[in-house]
Parts: C-alpha cells; structure tokens; sequence
C-alpha cells in the first residue's frame, strides 16, 4: 500500500511516498532555512507563504521520484498537528484537496507520532510496546509507545523543551537559527566541563524535565562576563550547556527504563540528531542491556516520510479523517 504523505508543521515543506508504512520510495524535503536565517528564527507568517509557494513542486517530484501518479497511491496522510497553524493549514487543505478530488482515504497524522515512526523506518523488526525518548522543538516527553499510535505519556518538561533549550542558548550566544546543529558544532572545540550548569529537576516526578533553570544559568554566565569584562568561549559555553542538557535527558531516560523494565529504547525528535546525545544514550544504554533505536539523521529532523509510516498504521486500524480535518497547534499526543 502506498500512501503520500505532506508535512508542512514548521519550517520544511516535505512529501514522501511510502510503501506499507515501512519502505520510502521518496523523501523530498524544501528546507526554508536560509529564509528564516535573517530573522534568527521561524516567522510563522513568512513559513506559510513558503509552504504555498512549494508544496505543489515537492509533491510533484516525491510522486516522480517514487515512479508512482496522484492516481495510483492508495491514500494520502498528512500532519494535523502540532506545530505553527498557518504553516499546518496549508498542508491539510492541500491534502484535504487532493483526498476529495481524488476519492481516496484521508489521515490526519500527530507530528511527534510521526518522529517516533521515524524509526520504523530505520529499524524493520522493530514493534511496539517500547519505552520512547521524544526530543524536540516543542515536545519533550518519555512516553510508553503502547501499541501503533498508542502513548502513554510518563514524563514532560514543566517549561521548555529541549530542542527550545538548545535554539535558545544558541541564541545568547550569538550563534543564530537553527540552534542545534550550531551549539552542536561549536560543542566539538569546547570543554563540556568547563563551566557547571544546573542539572534541574522536578520534585516527586521523577520522569519530569526542566530546562528554563540551565538556560537561565547561561544567560547569568554571559551577563556576568560582560559585566566584568571578562571573555566567553563560545564553545565552552555551548559544550558544558549541552552536556548538562544531554546528562539530564540520558538520566531521566535511563531511569525510566529501569523502573519500568524495559528493554528497547526509542529515541526520536529533532533533537535526536545530537551526536553528543546519542553517543551518552547508546553507552548508558549498552551498561544496562537496553537495545538503543535512533533514526538516521535525515529522519530525525522534519520529513514527510515519518508522516507515511505513523499514517499507514492508523490507516490499518481505520482512524480515517473526515473532510473537516483541521490544523490543531497544540495536539495532545495520545
Ligand atoms: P523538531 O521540533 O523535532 O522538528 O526538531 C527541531 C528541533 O531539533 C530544533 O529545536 C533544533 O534546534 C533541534 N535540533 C536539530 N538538530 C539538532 C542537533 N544536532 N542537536 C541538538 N538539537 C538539534
Ligand atoms: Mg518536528
């Protein structure tokens, strides 16, 4: 079964063809970076424009690169939510369209579902139930993947998110959007242990995340060191921030596993690119016997062929939508 997927929740304009939820036959993704690069971040009026303007073109050749026509896929899957509104909008009602016009089955896809599908993608054998480490720009959630598009969230983060966290710092550190490959980069001239930041966490909720008290903590360090005039390193600022972001998500995560007796970890979201985090994951998790899945890089950020592969599993149970699928920004998971 071949279904087109459409993202279009933040910053990519992406299609994809993918067959039975497992195999991509294309991935296209129209990256709107160097658009929002002047701006130090996405602006949500300008994303939608750009959306417009591509989607048309990026379907086109993710059908022509699949070697499949509109008429010959079996349904088209695209993300309702979360994400920027008027970013979403032009992806349901492009796919809204093309479902009507073409009498085929329409599914509205959660967009963190779809990073945890990433995975199926990546990993053939892999199934749920599984402990999930979900890390990106708006979520940060440890949560029990229960059965195809089944969560049962365990912990979250109280203020931001992680992937917020690291755009942030790379902000205040003058090193512009998008934030996380850039701390990422700069990380590997630095010494991580350079200057502490505070580990926070969340009193009796173990599972919990807090990452305003380790941003906050960098911005007195830089107000401090241009108080006293004294010289930042970028790159030690950027290595000790994340290792004191990636200590903290390695040990919520590893915790939980444990309590909970599990053994696969899943690891997903946009944050799940950071080398430094999983390199921490794969050795904690190699001491406890857990078997570690992450996506290749090209999944772990925005793509429409994880949006393929958690559209084909709710296709299979039925979870069809109807012609009013609208763009919900603040999507619960689950
Ligand atoms: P998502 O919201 O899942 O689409 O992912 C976007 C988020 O992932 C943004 O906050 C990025 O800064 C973050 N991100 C992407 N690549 C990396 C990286 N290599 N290290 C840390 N964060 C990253
Ligand atoms: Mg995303």
């Amino acid at each position: 079964m071949n279904i087109l997927a459409i993202e279009t929740s933040c910053d990519e304009t992406a299609a994809a063809v993918v067959a039975d939820g497992r195999h991509i036959l294309s991935n296209i993704i129209s990256s709107q970076v160097p658009l929002h690069t002047l701006y130090g971040g996405v602006v949500p009026e300008l994303a939608s424009r750009a959306h417009i303007e591509r989607i048309d073109q990026v379907v086109q050749e993710a059908l022509k690169e699949a070697g499949t026509t509109l008429e010959a896929v079996d349904a088209i899957a695209v993300t309702y939510g979360s994400g920027l509104v008027g970013a979403l909008l032009v992806g349901v009602a492009y796919a809204k369209a093309l479902a009507f016009g073409l009498k085929k089955p329409l599914i509205g896809v959660h967009h963190i579902e779809g990073h945890v599908a990433a995975n199926f993608l990546a990993h053939p054998e892999l199934e749920p139930p599984f402990l999930s480490l979900i890390v990106s720009g708006g979520h940060t959630n440890l949560a029990f993947m229960k059965d195809y598009g089944v969560f049962e969230i365990i912990g979250r983060t109280r203020d931001d998110a992680a992937g917020e966290a690291f755009d942030k710092v790379a902000r205040a550190i003058g090193l512009g959007y998008p934030g996380g490959p850039k701390i990422e980069n700069a990380a590997r001239e630095g010494n991580p242990e350079a200057i502490h930041f505070p580990r926070g966490k969340v009193d009796e909720a173990p599972y919990d995340f807090t990452f305003s008290g380790m941003k906050s903590a960098v911005l007195n360090y830089l107000n401090h060191a241009e108080m006293t005039g004294e010289t930042v390193s970028r790159a030690d600022v950027a290595a000790s921030f994340q290792a004191a972001a990636v200590e903290v998500l390695v040990s919520r995560a590893m915790a939980a596993a444990r309590e909970f007796g599990q053994d696969k970890l899943v690891l997903a979201g946009g944050v799940a690119a950071n080398g430094a985090l999983r390199a921490a994951l794969q050795e904690a998790c190699d001491k406890a016997g857990v078997a570690l899945y992450a996506p290749p890089l090209i999944l772990c950020t925005d793509n429409a062929a994880m949006i393929g592969a958690a559209g084909y599993y709710r296709y299979l149970k039925g979870d069809l939508a109807g012609w009013d699928l609208n763009a919900v920004p603040y999507l619960e998971l689950g």
